[in-house]
């Protein structure tokens, strides 16, 4: 049983539309694949249609965009209600927020040399309803800057980089409590991940279980071996769920993160999903 929890579309900011997301998932043999777009589930209807004509499950998903004293955590939410008023209101919140900020963020590169339209940046976003730094990383890739989104988060969007304006994010307390509201389960998607490092202590865990946490995504290519076996038993200490996940987002980002490059075992997925 192949089991991957963590998967983006071209309604975020994956490179595959829902669809093709499940037929790769399919190809590679997996037996579940989630859809998980950033703050919306755009990609659902279309991905569940794919999943029932080749057989497979689809886990219905969403990577929430929250943080806590100016951490960013991202919160997979699953099985959710995506209709539920106040959490649609903030997840709506959270999708103009991601927008809003296209215009300073171009100043800013402009400043720097950089020249990319609001155009350039909307046809790189094709199918998402929002842009996001990962659309402008493309336009930078299709305008000749830099070679792929890597390097572009590395020298111009990434934190403490001279394109990097920070947007709105749910407080993650909140998330939490809206998931549960709407009738979700919440995981820590990728806790020790890039800038995030050990900003994410075992107290701090412990306050986010209390408060309705289900799980830890600790397989997660962010994570490294001795970060994985740390993680692994605070999930065990809290009797928190531990999944694992490729995150892919197609051509988006590195072959590390291929589809089915880290899975969930049967047992967590049955704790976490019923
Ligand atoms: P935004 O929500 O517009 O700030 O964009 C954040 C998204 O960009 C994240 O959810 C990731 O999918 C992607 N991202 C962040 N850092 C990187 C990176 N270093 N390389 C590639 N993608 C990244
Ligand atoms: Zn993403
Ligand atoms: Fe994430
Ligand atoms: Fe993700």
């Amino acid at each position: 049983m192949k089991i991957d929890l963590h998967a983006h579309s071209n309604k975020s900011d994956g490179t595959d539309s829902p669809a093709e997301v499940v037929y790769r998932a399919r190809r590679i043999g997996l037996d579940v694949v989630a859809l998980t777009d950033h703050d919306l589930a755009d990609g659902w209807a279309q991905a569940q249609a794919a999943a029932h004509a080749v057989g497979i499950r689809l886990v219905r998903g969403i990577e929430i965009s929250t943080e806590h004293e100016g951490t960013g955590i991202h919160l997979l939410a699953y099985g959710l209600d995506p209709e539920h008023a106040p959490l649609r209101t903030e997840l709506q919140k959270v999708l103009d927020a991601r927008s809003a900020r296209i215009p300073t963020i171009l100043a800013k590169l402009a400043a720097h040399g950089v020249h990319l339209t609001e155009a350039d940046v909307r046809a790189a976003q094709g199918d998402a309803r929002a842009a996001g730094r990962p659309h402008i990383a493309d336009a930078m890739v299709a305008s000749g800057y830099v070679r792929d989104r890597r390097q572009a988060f590395d020298e111009w969007l990434g934190e403490g980089r001279p394109g990097r304006v920070t947007k709105y994010n749910l407080p993650v307390f909140d998330a939490i409590r809206l998931v549960g509201e709407a009738g979700g389960r919440s995981v820590v998607a990728h806790p020790w991940g890039r800038g995030s490092v050990r900003a994410m202590t075992p107290q701090f865990f412990a306050e986010l279980a209390a408060a309705g946490l289900t799980g830890i995504e600790v397989d997660h290519n962010d994570h490294d071996a001795a970060a994985r076996d740390q993680l692994r038993a605070i999930a065990r200490d809290l009797d928190l769920v531990v999944t694992g996940s490729s995150d892919y987002h197609g051509s988006g980002k590195g072959p590390d993160f291929a589809l089915g490059a880290n899975l969930t075992s049967p047992g967590e997925a049955e704790r976490l999903l019923g």
